[in-house]
């Protein structure tokens, strides 16, 4: 193949859509501060997610740094290493210390069978990820949280309209985040959310976002900035009437990668989970070199040496990055390790043509 594939591309409205939409800011001149656009935006996340609390977010980062701060968590949380940098950041940027939990070898979120040999009188908090779009053991989880009395807080950043049992997934735990990050199914150029049901939060979360500033005279909280811009809610409100539409062609791209892999020894492929209507967010693939005859590696300069850009995720670990030295043991969570160093996500996004697909496969499948 010569041309070049990222393993994503933005979703975007039309030029005109969007351009109709910030219009009337050239007459109201209100660029931020939750403007008419952030209002507008919030209502329609809260009815599309079915939701009943929403707070938006200049990130998905920011949403989880500030959730975490507002929970007002101490000592050891229990999480993931199987993740983005982002999970872990938030957790170690709160004052708190990450305790890594294996994942699961089928559909790589965190082990809940695991969790309760790792719970101490130091654990506030569990801080698992739907890595994927696949969702996490949630009934377990929450059973194990109201046991020991723990905060359950996703990381959802992968989950947007991803359902379990026709409920929307931010609606599990205590409460979820979600990014709308240019990369992600649905997006607001940069953006997140905390999804909760609890109303305490709701002001909280006001608050904390904008300096912690309750009126003119009263500071209430130690916040910071994380408010989502009026340009931003725009895209979002843009991006927001196409998202189904996009979701529905991603599942053809992913029907198109699972026709040819399935069935190829030493490629382990997406599980089908019970219950849950997917996002078709990624297309990670772990590869058995014994069986299959070539490393992940291998196959990843393969495809890049064809112009199609595939990526590690989740590799490294967070638990082995460089600014964590000494602090954590990768080989704690053995499965993780295994799977950070044998995944990879295939291109996937809404318009990828099926041609493309074939010829990505095709690149896989050929060996060296
Ligand atoms: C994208 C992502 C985040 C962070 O979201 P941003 O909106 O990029 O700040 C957090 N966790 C995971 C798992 C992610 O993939």
């Amino acid at each position: 193949m010569n041309k070049n594939i990222l393993v994503t591309r933005s979703s975007m409205p039309d030029f005109d859509e969007y351009i109709d939409e910030i219009r009337e800011l050239w007459d109201t001149h209100w660029l931020t501060n939750m403007g008419v656009k952030h209002q507008e935006l919030e209502r329609e996340l809260k009815a599309y997610l079915g939701v009943p609390g929403l707070q938006l977010f200049t990130n998905g980062h920011m949403a989880l740094e500030m959730l975490l701060q507002v929970m007002k968590l101490e000592g050891e949380v229990i999480t993931t290493p199987f993740t983005f940098a982002s999970t872990t950041h938030a957790i170690v940027r709160n004052g708190l210390t990450p305790v890594f939990c294996d994942i699961r070898e089928d559909d790589y979120t965190i082990d809940a069978d695991k969790i309760e040999s790792l719970i101490t009188d130091k654990t506030s908090a569990i801080v698992p990820v739907h890595v994927y779009g696949n969702v996490c053991e949630v009934e377990k989880l929450r059973d194990i949280a109201d046991r020991y009395g723990l905060k359950l807080i996703y990381d959802a950043a992968h989950c947007f309209g991803v359902k379990y049992k026709d409920n929307g997934v931010a609606n599990f735990g205590d409460a979820s985040m979600l990014s709308f990050h240019a990369t992600k199914v649905f997006n607001t150029i940069e953006g997140g959310a905390v999804c909760f049901n609890n109303e305490a939060l709701r002001d909280e979360l006001y608050f904390v976002k904008n300096f912690g500033i309750v009126d003119e005279l009263h500071v209430k909280t130690v916040g910071g900035n994380a408010k989502m811009n009026e340009f931003a809610a725009a895209m979002g409100i843009c991006n927001l009437r196409h998202v189904d539409a996009e979701i529905a062609k991603r599942k053809i791209v992913y029907e198109r990668y699972m026709e040819r892999l399935d069935g190829v020894p030493g490629l382990k492929l997406p599980v089908t989970q019970p219950f849950v209507k997917k996002n078709y967010a990624y297309f990670p693939v772990v590869f058995d070199p014994e069986v299959f005859g070539e490393s992940r590696d291998r196959v990843y300069d393969r495809l890049l040496a064809e112009g199609i850009h595939a990526r590690k995720y989740f590799y490294p670990l967070t638990s082995a990055f460089e600014c964590y030295e000494g602090h954590f043991d990768p080989k704690d969570t053995p499965v993780a390790l295994k799977i950070s160093e044998s995944v990879l996500t295939l291109p996937l996004y809404s318009d990828l043509a099926l041609e493309d697909v074939d010829g990505i496969c095709e690149v896989i499948l050929r060996r060296a």
